[in-house]
């Protein structure tokens, strides 16, 4: 067992996983062989899916100006993936100093963003705990330590809701998660959808991965933000959430929403 608390043991490198695809699509060095041939099977199957991804990133940190714009000073970012700069309490920091992050994964590998954060662990916290169990992410202690849930939180679940199958109940965890959250919280979403292409064979490269991709139509992803009210321009395209640079080619391709709401 490291300091840390994770042993390096537990990485799974039998078979490609989300976070080091997703890396190797945005050019990043935290993947291994497998990961990068799925990424690769993945890209054959859908040609847009590296301006996707850079897209996804982008709208994220879109989104997490906007919320800390609105005055929140604190992020729950579930799903987090490995270290992409600027990284979330990067983007954050530019806009607040004071603002506190918790990351969660359920990967790992994501402990490699210990080495980013350090120095800072009174304001981060990364955690090691799954989505499908939303209660004890919320009752996690390293949660706690940084995320105060009497103060509005922005939540974000960003390109990670599609690894949920139908079975593992999305919208019930979702809901668990808003209900520990006070009034004037936000969540933030991203999700992969088949509605502008057919990814059909996308999905098919996650079936040998840790996680299967499950797209969903504009209608499902809408219903996640059920008990928010959207921001404008409500659910779009990431490419076309609000964007500050023109959308770049083929942005209407890119097969996922984004959305931004708050909580009343
Ligand atoms: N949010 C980042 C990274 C998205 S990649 C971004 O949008 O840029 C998706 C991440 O979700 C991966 O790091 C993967 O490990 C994580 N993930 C997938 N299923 C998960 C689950 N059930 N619980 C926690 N994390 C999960």
């Amino acid at each position: 067992m490291r300091q840390d608390g994770f042993r390096s043991e537990e990485i799974d490198t039998s078979r490609p996983h989300p976070a080091r695809i997703y890396d190797y699509l945005l050019g990043g060095k935290d993947n291994y062989e497998l990961d990068r041939q799925a990424a690769e099977e993945l890209a054959a199957a859908a040609p847009e899916v590296r301006i996707g991804v850079r897209a996804n990133r982008a709208f994220l940190q879109r989104a997490v100006r906007h919320v800390l714009g609105s005055g929140v000073r604190q992020v729950l970012d579930i799903g987090t993936g490995l270290p992409t700069s600027p990284n979330v309490h990067e983007i954050a920091r530019e806009v607040a100093p004071d603002v506190r992050v918790a990351y969660v994964d359920n990967d790992p590998i994501v402990n490699v963003h210990a080495s980013t954060v350090l120095s800072d662990s009174a304001t981060t916290s990364i955690v090691l705990a799954d989505l499908r169990e939303p209660q004890a992410i919320v009752d996690h202690p390293d949660v706690r330590r940084v995320i105060d849930f009497g103060e509005p939180v922005a939540l974000l679940l960003v390109a990670i809701v599609h690894f949920l199958t139908d079975a593992e109940q999305p919208r019930r965890t979702i809901a668990t998660l808003r209900d520990a959250l006070p009034a004037g919280s936000f969540l933030v979403l991203s999700h992969a959808t088949g509605d502008f292409a057919d990814r059909r064979a996308a999905q098919a490269v996650y079936n040998k991965a840790s996680a299967t991709l499950n797209l969903r139509s504009r209608a499902e992803v809408e219903r996640f933000f059920d008990g928010f009210e959207l921001v404008e321009p409500g659910l779009a395209q990431v490419p076309f959430w609000r964007p500050d640079t023109p959308p770049p080619a083929r942005s209407g391709e890119i097969g996922f929403y984004g959305g931004v709401a708050r909580k009343a």
